[in-house]
């Protein structure tokens, strides 16, 4: 494969752990470099102030360093350890000493898990904090520490990456990854590792349907891209998110909104097949982006899938999502995945059979002769019997297969062989989902 291997994957996730990403910022931008050293990323600096959809862009945030002093000078809590350490977006603290009990409504940790930091921003509320665990928390003592968090709140840009791969069809996948989690692991960085891995597969094989990457901070990220494409979201189909999924489990799926568009059925067939289904759940609107796409304003069937559930396992949003915690093996298996949803994706389309009445004669047309090599060539046979017998131009592959029970490669290929026999054709769908109520003349 062309793309990346499970060690290369790991080693970008490691080389993108220490950097202090967030909805803004440097960290973004350095993100997007080490991106683009795999696949050429479009840049977009969208600034500070511009209205997107109901939002704004924010202000940047970016941070040198932050810390809590005992009165000795030792930093008890130190930005440098670890950026998980000051909450997220924190407004800019000048160095000043403070009372432990004014300390302590800034102080974040876990109580029923004393030994993680736990992750905390503070995006649309100007405040600031920190976070420790709870056994630090525990140990300080009552008295004076001095605090500061060198941190700007400035005019400046949101940044995100986008890559086109165009196909043959102007019909476009949307994958989103979201960019501004800080040093976790699965929560975000195996979603970058395996979309870049992804994206760089699919520039190397030839493709009908268009791909569109989009590496964004979460809501806002995701907002801003719609907001400023309008044009390309009506052409996408076909839409996923990738979170969470180089943790040691089985894959997730959550639906789109739809529930059975397209990529749904594909995702779920292609789970089925692989061995690798841990669950599939409906559409919930809380999550990660697929919320924003699946808007009524936009409704791009855009699914989700992930290993972990956001906020489901214990290491969620604690300094115990690092790279220990995410696996080599399930990064990989995660991109073997997506690479056969865009092949179910790129075979699956509507047929119209072209000799409708009765049934064709197959074997004046050497259709018997073709199944010489099958290893089980009755089940070829039904494949092309089913693909003739549902090649309506209302059924897609997908449906052959559900309706057959067959498996979508058996079937797509008994419609390849009927098309070069002339006994079907393709429809384009200009519409995708909706296509199957049109007519075509
Ligand atoms: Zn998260």
């Amino acid at each position: 494969m062309s793309g990346m291997t499970a060690d290369e994957m790991m080693a970008l996730a490691r080389e993108l752990y220490p950097i202090c990403r967030s909805i803004t910022g440097d960290g973004v931008r350095a993100t997007l470099d080490l991106i683009s050293d795999h696949i050429p990323l479009e840049r977009h600096e969208v600034a500070s102030g511009t209205p997107v959809l109901d939002w704004t862009v924010p202000r940047e945030w970016n941070i040198r360093d932050a810390w809590i002093k005992d009165a000795s000078g030792k930093r008890l809590v130190d930005f440098a350890a670890s950026n998980l350490h000051v909450v997220n977006y924190s407004a800019p603290l000048p160095a000043q000493r403070m009372s432990l009990d004014a300390l302590e409504a800034h102080l974040h940790s876990l109580e029923d898990r004393p030994d993680v930091v736990p992750y905390r921003t503070t995006y649309y509320d100007e405040n600031w904090g920190f976070c420790l665990t709870h056994r630090q928390r525990e140990s300080l003592e009552a008295g004076e520490y001095e605090v500061c968090i060198d941190s700007t709140l400035e005019d400046g840009a949101l940044s995100y990456g986008e890559l086109l791969i165009a196909g043959e069809s102007p019909e476009e996948v949307l994958i989103s990854v979201h960019v501004c989690h800080p040093s976790l692991a699965n929560d975000n960085l195996s979603g970058i590792a395996v979309a870049t891995a992804f994206a760089k597969a699919l520039r190397a094989q030839p493709r009908r349907l268009s791909y569109r990457f989009v590496f964004a901070p979460g809501t806002i990220g995701a907002i801003t891209w719609l907001a400023r494409n309008r044009d390309a979201a009506e052409r996408v189909r076909h839409g996923l998110t990738l979170v969470c999924i180089g943790n040691d489990e089985g894959l997730r799926y959550k639906r789109s909104l739809a529930g059975d568009a397209p990529i749904d059925r594909a995702v779920e067939a292609v789970l089925e097949s692989s061995g690798e289904l841990c669950e599939v759940r409906d559409f919930h609107p809380y999550g990660y982006d697929e919320r924003q796409y699946n808007s009524p304003g936009f409704r791009i069937p855009m699914g989700s899938l992930s290993r972990g559930l956001h906020g489901e396992f214990p290491e969620y949003h604690t300094s115990a999502d690092d790279l220990s915690f995410i696996q080599p093996q399930r990064l990989a298996g995660a991109l073997e995945t997506l690479l056969e949803i865009a092949s179910v994706l790129d075979s699956n389309r509507h047929f119209r059979s072209l000799a409708p009445f009765g049934e064709p004669q197959l074997g004046r047309r050497g259709l018997y002769c073709a199944m010489g090599g099958e290893t089980n060539p009755a089940d070829l046979s039904i494949a092309l019997l089913w693909t003739l017998q549902l090649a309506d131009g209302e059924h897609d592959l997908l449906a052959v297969a559900e309706r057959s029970g067959l498996d979508f490669e058996l079937v797509a290929r008994a419609a390849a062989l009927l098309e070069k026999h002339d006994l079907l054709e393709a429809l384009d769908h200009p519409s995708g989902d909706h296509a199957a109520n049109e007519s075509k003349n």
